[in-house]
This record gives C-alpha cells, structure tokens and sequence, in this order.
C-alpha cells in the first residue's frame, strides 16, 4: 500500500475535525481560564499570549496563565495590559507564585508582545488572522513574537483554522506540529522511519498533503494518544489497523 493510501484515513478525520462545527475546546480544565483564551471576539490577544506561554510547562497551566494574570491585575483588557510597565508585568508572573518555569522569559516575552499587538495590530491581536491572510502571511506573523518558534506558530494556526473555524486564503504552510504521539503514529504506520529528524516529519508530511500538511496533526495525535501507546498499543480498537503493518506484528515497546 502506497504511503498516500496509508495516511488517507488521518487526513480524512483531520477533514471532519476542520468542517465540523466549532465547538468549546477544553484547553485547560479551569472553565474560567478556559472561556478567556477562547473569547477571540473580545480577549484575542490571550489566546495569543496562552500560546506564547506554552513552552516548557504542561499545556494544562500554560493555557491558565491569562486568567491567573487576570486575577492579578484585576482584568485582562487590552488597554489595562498596555499601561503597565515590564517590571509590574514580571511582579504579576511571579506573586503570589510563580506562573511559569522560565518568568523571566515569559514576563519579557509578555511584555514586548504587547507592545507589538498595541504598534503593529491598534491594540486588537485578532488582525493577525482577520482577513484571511494567506497561511504563510499568518505563521510568519506569529513568528515575529519574541519566544514564538516554529512549533509555537505551526500549533496556534492549526488551532485557529481546525477549532476557531478561522477562514485563510490557503492552508499550504501550515505544518504539523512535532509531537511524541505524532512522531510514533508516523512511524508505526510506516511513514517514517524511527529516530528520523522532527524535519523529516515535517517534510513527510508536506509530501503526503501539500494543500494542508497540518490537517493530520490532531487526528494523529488522538491515535497516539487513545490508542498507540508507547507500550501495548490497542490495535484491535485502533481504525487504521486495516492499514497499519505494524497492527500485525509485535510493536515493540518504546525504550524509557
Ligand atoms: S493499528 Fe496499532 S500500531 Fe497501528 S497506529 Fe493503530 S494502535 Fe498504532
């Protein structure tokens, strides 16, 4: 079986998640800290920020950081944010308690990520993806924010278009993201080789859907994480086990 017959089955549940109706992602369990990063109408720039922060730390509470940082400045606004300076920034990142493992970083990140929302956007961060740019116009802007990579951009524009429903000009360059689940379920179906380069994931997966490399990204992570565990994976429940060669043979479990 050729590897476009191979991948097709997580291209076509990558599809249904996209056309789906949007519904409430759970990005973090807290239903307050989770309504404000998902409020794109009137609180954009913490989906934005939520984003930034999400290096190094469980998604879980880097995904609760605007809401934690609303609490301690007494709203999340924009025009609260643009007035305060980089040292009361970094104070509310750090009391009562550390929001993150690098605050620092983040507080620094944070606060020259207002001043480009307030330069570049007029204080409103949804003109980053408003007007249908193009896919490489969207990353390219993400990836003008000091901390934001290529990992970081890849999964906030995978987000917009697959949950939030945002319409682009074109998806081509927005790539999946890296992701231990991802990598197994690419290799155990055969897509890649194992220990390859997060690049020739990247690369694989441009190859197997120029149109929208990204649109595998969820659909191979929900397989990797409901089914194709490191070690006994559960083939017999898994839907690409008709396809899958390694769903008839003894998967090795993954070293520690
Ligand atoms: S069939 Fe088995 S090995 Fe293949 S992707 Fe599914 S769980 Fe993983």
């Amino acid at each position: 079986m050729n590897s476009r017959a191979i991948a097709e089955p997580l291209i076509r549940r990558g599809r249904e998640l996209c056309d789906g109706p949007r519904r409430l992602i759970h990005y973090t369990p807290d239903t307050r800290a989770n309504t404000l990063v998902t409020d794109l109408d009137n609180h954009p720039h913490a989906f934005l920020i939520a984003c930034i922060m999400d290096r190094q730390i469980k998604a879980e509470r880097a995904w609760a950081i605007p809401h934690e940082l609303s609490l301690r400045l007494g709203g999340f606004d924009f025009p609260r944010l643009e007035a305060l300076s980089a040292r009361k920034l970094r104070a509310a990142m750090i009391k009562p308690t550390p929001l993150h493992r690098y605050n620092d970083e983040m507080a620094r990140n944070l606060f020259l990520a207002i001043a480009l929302i307030s330069d570049r956007y007029r204080g409103n961060a949804a003109q980053i993806w408003d007007s249908q740019p193009s896919s490489a116009e969207l990353v390219f802007r993400f990836l003008e924010f000091r901390g934001v990579g290529p990992k970081i951009a890849t999964m906030a524009a995978n987000l917009l278009v697959r949950d939030f429903k945002v319409p682009l000009a074109d998806y081509y360059s927005i790539d999946i993201s890296p992701d231990v689940h991802t990598r197994r379920v690419f290799e155990r179906l055969g897509l890649l080789a194992a220990g390859a380069s997060t690049e020739a994931l990247i690369y694989r997966a441009r190859g197997l859907h120029p149109e929208y490399p990204g649109i595998m990204d969820l659909a191979a992570w929900e397989v990797g994480r409901q089914w194709c565990r490191p070690s006994h994976p559960q083939c017999p429940q898994c839907y690409l086990r008709a396809i899958c060669p390694s769903s008839r043979r003894q998967v090795k479990p993954e070293a520690p």
